[in-house]
């Protein structure tokens, strides 16, 4: 492939698993933005929903549709997304990064269908997953995501699925909830050391203090968007395909790269 070849990456916010199912601005967004991108080979979603102890990769050729939720309603447990996986492309990442080991036993969580489902409605594109280690440092995730950036020039397109902003404390699950004040405050933190292609402020995302801390109580939804940024050229071209706050504490911003 030549370097216009090259696939952008994504990180896509997911928020109310309801996503799924609903037609409102965020799901419209994702259609949109599947209609402006090169079709991919296939998609890695890095999981915000997928944490392990090491790293793991969805090396099933039939992935199942896992429902890693609970109190909703009979519909969202009822969607399948039986798009097929790629152990080939799995391969590919254990031989880019050899202590990435393969796993079968997973499948697809809501951090990838809620937005692919709309993105692809006919789950015709190979989706396989990779997992967040909870025990690794920021720059580990960091150095994994730059490992696996030739990924990007063989027709994949790298999805971190997680929220920038998630956190429990504070949700308001009313409709059009107003954000809390340190949630839009760190969001437009992580968006501006994002446009200016900032990594030391993207990895040490502990240094914007308090905003950081109540952003969420364990780091595994932040974790995804370290993989396609660390991704990214520099001066790539960075832009937002979705923003918002969702139940005053979820941030549905959507980061594009390329
Ligand atoms: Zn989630």
């Amino acid at each position: 492939m030549s370097d216009t070849d090259r696939m952008p990456a994504l990180f896509l916010a997911h928020g109310n698993p309801m996503n799924a199912i609903a037609d409102n601005d965020f799901t419209r967004a994702m259609s949109r933005l599947a209609d402006d991108l090169p079709r991919p080979k296939a998609v890695l979603v890095v999981s915000a929903h997928w944490g392990t102890r090491g790293t793991r990769v969805l090396s099933s050729r039939s992935p199942r549709t896992i429902h890693d939720f609970g109190g909703f309603p009979r519909e969202l447990y009822e969607v399948e997304y039986p798009a097929p996986g790629s152990p080939e492309l799995a391969k590919a990442v254990s031989e880019l990064a050899p202590n990435v080991s393969a796993d079968t036993e997973w499948g697809l969580d809501h951090a990838a269908w809620t937005a692919l489902r709309h993105m692809w409605p006919d789950a015709d594109v190979p989706i396989f997953e990779l997992s967040v280690d909870v025990t690794a440092r920021p720059q580990a995730h960091w150095d994994l995501g730059e490992r696996l950036a030739p990924l990007r020039d063989e027709g994949v397109l790298v999805v971190g699925g997680g929220n920038i902003v998630h956190s429990f404390d504070g949700i308001d699950w009313g409709e059009n909830a107003a954000p809390r004040p340190w949630a839009e405050e760190f969001d437009a933190w992580v968006a501006d050391a994002l446009a200016r292609g900032d990594r030391e402020s993207l990895v040490d995302y502990e240094s914007a203090g308090e905003i950081a801390r109540l952003s969420f109580a364990t780091s595994e939804h932040y974790l995804p968007l370290l993989y396609p940024a660390a991704m990214a050229d520099p001066g790539e071209s960075v832009t937002f395909p979705y923003t918002g706050i969702d139940m005053a504490t979820m941030s549905m911003r959507c980061v594009r790269w390329g």
